[in-house]
Formats: C-alpha cells, structure tokens, sequence
C-alpha cells in the first residue's frame, strides 16, 4: 500500500479521498475545521462538475438537495434587466449539503486527523487540498506562491423568504454587485462584493454588513429587503483572495488541487467545479498507474484549462465591479440583450 496525506478535508481534498482506490492507497485526510461551516452559502455546480460528482457517486443526491440556478437575469444597478444570462443544468448547492455528501462517500479506510497541519508529512505522497492559503504551496512552492490579497470584499448567505418573482439575478452598479439565487427549500441565497479595505483577515461581520446597507441602500427594494432579514449570524462577510500561477501543479513529492493549486475569484462560480474535476482527475490517474507518472499527467490535463478559468474569472471581477467604465459596459449589454430579442425590463 502506497502512503496519501491530503492536507484539507474540504471539497477538494473530500473528493480525492472518495474516489482514490483503497485498495492501492492507505489514505489520510487531515482537517483543520472539526465542525461542518456556520453560515450556510450556496454553490453553482456546473455540468462539468456534475459529471465529477456522477463519477463519485453522488450527483443525484447533490441534484436532489439543490436548487435550479439556470436562470439568471444580468441587471443593472437600478434593476433594470441588461440581459438574460441563462446558464442551462447549473445545479446550486449548499456548501454544507455538499461537504456532507462527499464526506459520505469518503470509504471508511481513509484515516482521518484533525489538526491544523504546520508541518508536511515526510513520507508518501502529500496533496495540498488546503485552500488558498495552502500551507502545502507555501512550504514546497515557497513564498512567492503566497496568495494575493484582492482589493474586493465578499458577503453571502442563506435567507428564509423566496426569491421575489421578479427579483432574481445579478444586479451590476456602479463598482458594486449583489446577486439574488434561488436556494433549496424555497429559500434565497444572496451575495454582494465591492471594493473595501476591511479584514484583511478575521472581517468584522456586523460592520461589513453596515457597509453593505449603506451602499445599496434605495436603490432596489428586494436588496433593501434582504439586507433587512439578514443577520451577522447568517452572513459568511470575507475579502476575496487569489492564488498567483504555480508552474505546475506537482513537485517532488507534492501536488495540489482546488484552490491550494488555483484560488481563483468567484466571479465565475467555477472554483469549487475546478476541485472536483482535479480530484477525480488525480484520483483516476493515480489509481491507474505509478505516481510520478500520474503526477505529471494530472498536471498537463489541469493546467491550461484551470489557469485559463482563474484569468477569466479576474477579467470578470473587473467588467462586473467596472466604476469609470460602469456607463459603457452597461451601454454595451443593454445593445448585447436587445439583440437578444430585447430582455423585458423590471424597471423600464
Ligand atoms: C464569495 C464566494 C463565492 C463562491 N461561489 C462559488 C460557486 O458558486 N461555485 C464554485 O464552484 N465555487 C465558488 N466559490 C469558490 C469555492 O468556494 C472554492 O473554490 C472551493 O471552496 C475550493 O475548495 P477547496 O477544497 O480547494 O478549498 P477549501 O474549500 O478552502 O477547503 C480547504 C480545506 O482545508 C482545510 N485546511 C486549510 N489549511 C489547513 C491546514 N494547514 N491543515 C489542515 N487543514 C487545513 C480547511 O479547513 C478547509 O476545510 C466561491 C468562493 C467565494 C469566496
């Protein structure tokens, strides 16, 4: 039996463990968190990783438990619809349901310690699954692949009021965003980003939403309401940050996967998608054959596509958070949904 320490038991590092072969491997997933996340917050599951969870075994569970994120309507900071951006199949789940899904599916070989890790595990194989601050990345990357610090503030969650029926979307103002989804149970899963200096790290949750209220208010009566419901205790309130390019996702004895090896900004809704794909693409890899040579074959396959998604979802942070250029982009996707056949218009 070949020697695994995933470091981090979240999405990413959950979903290598389910899906390494345990009769190959002797697996050991270690987690810094001992309880499931606080705040509940919902997750765009793309096809693509859709096909990742039917390969673990548990998309119909995960379609089961979510919420139909299909729809989306791109509005200006007014409300008035630019243009309908419908992403057919997107699955939004919660983070919880999810993390329990996979949790799971982990086979109970898999050894599981719990811990913050500080220092690597000298043997076998080690997988950073540790998120953006990836301690794995920082010790064999070194210190230039440390995370970067956005200049973007991110606050979401979970409500108990279903989405207006025509308040759904993502509402783009100037150098600010709120988004109003669909959650399961007939909930709404709603977030905001926009420029702030709070945190970086250990953002005050009350304050943050204070901000919040002060930069939307009066200008759409269903952000008004739910910045009304929500409470800090309901609210996850983080700056955002990315994860520079590391060359390759493997060295020496080390690999990465999700964020540790891609933070990206989630703008996209693609980061935890990209986990799931890199863990059931190492998982099959090295089921099936020597490390090295998955190593390497891992990181050819997740490079390009990967890296590619981090640059657009950066691009995408700039054009939805413009402030100068606020007037053209919406002048551009208003002329981008009339060709559509003319996007109805709440607020025309
Ligand atoms: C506002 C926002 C909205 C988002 N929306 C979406 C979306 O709609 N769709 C989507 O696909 N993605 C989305 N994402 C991105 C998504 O949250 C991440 O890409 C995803 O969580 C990455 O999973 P991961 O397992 O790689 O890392 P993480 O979820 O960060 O998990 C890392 C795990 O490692 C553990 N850990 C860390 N360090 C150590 C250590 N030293 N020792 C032991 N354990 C450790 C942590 O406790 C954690 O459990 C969003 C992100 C944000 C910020």
């Amino acid at each position: 039996m070949e020697a695994i320490s995933v470091v981090g038991g979240g999405i990413a590092g959950l979903a290598l463990a389910a899906r390494l072969d345990p009769g190959r491997f002797r697996v050991t997933v270690h987690e810094a968190r001992e309880e499931p996340p606080r705040v509940e917050t919902s997750l765009a599951m793309w096809p693509e990783a859709q096909r990742a969870l039917e390969k673990i075994g548990i998309l119909s569970a995960v379609a089961a438990a979510g919420a139909d994120f299909g729809r989306m309507a791109l509005r200006d900071g007014s409300g008035a619809v630019l243009l309908e951006a419908g992403a057919p199949g997107v699955i939004g789940v919660s983070r919880a349901d999810l993390l329990r899904l996979l949790d799971v599916a982990v086979p109970g070989s898999v050894a599981r310690a719990y811990g913050t890790v500080a220092t690597l595990p000298a043997s076998g194989l080690v997988v950073g699954a540790d998120g953006v601050h990836s301690v794995v990345r920082r010790n064999v990357w070194g210190a230039r692949a440390r995370a970067r610090l956005s200049p973007y503030l991110a606050l979401r969650g979970i409500i108990e009021a279903p989405v207006s029926p025509d308040g759904g979307g993502e509402y783009w103002g100037r150098g600010q965003l709120f988004g109003i989804l669909p959650a399961s149970g007939g909930r709404t899963y709603w977030y905001a980003s926009y420029r702030s200096a709070l945190g970086p790290s250990g953002v005050d949750v009350e304050e943050a939403l204070e901000l919040t209220r002060a930069h939307f208010r009066g200008r759409v009566g269903d952000i008004d309401s739910i910045l009304a419901a929500v409470t800090p205790e309901t609210t996850l309130a983080q700056r955002i940050w990315t994860v520079p390019y590391p060359g390759s996702y493997h060295r020496g004895g080390a690999v990465l996967v999700g964020d540790a090896a891609h933070g990206m900004a989630p703008n996209l809704g693609r980061g935890a998608c990209e986990a799931l794909i890199d863990a059931v693409t190492l998982a099959d890899l090295l089921n099936a054959g020597p490390v090295p040579a998955a190593l390497q074959a891992y990181s050819r396959r997740r490079l390009l596509r990967s890296q590619a998604l981090r640059l657009a979802s950066s691009a995408m942070v700039r054009l939805a958070l413009a402030e100068q250029a606020q007037p053209l982009r919406d002048r551009l996707l208003r002329l981008a949904g009339k060709a559509q056949g003319g996007a109805p218009s709440k607020a025309e």
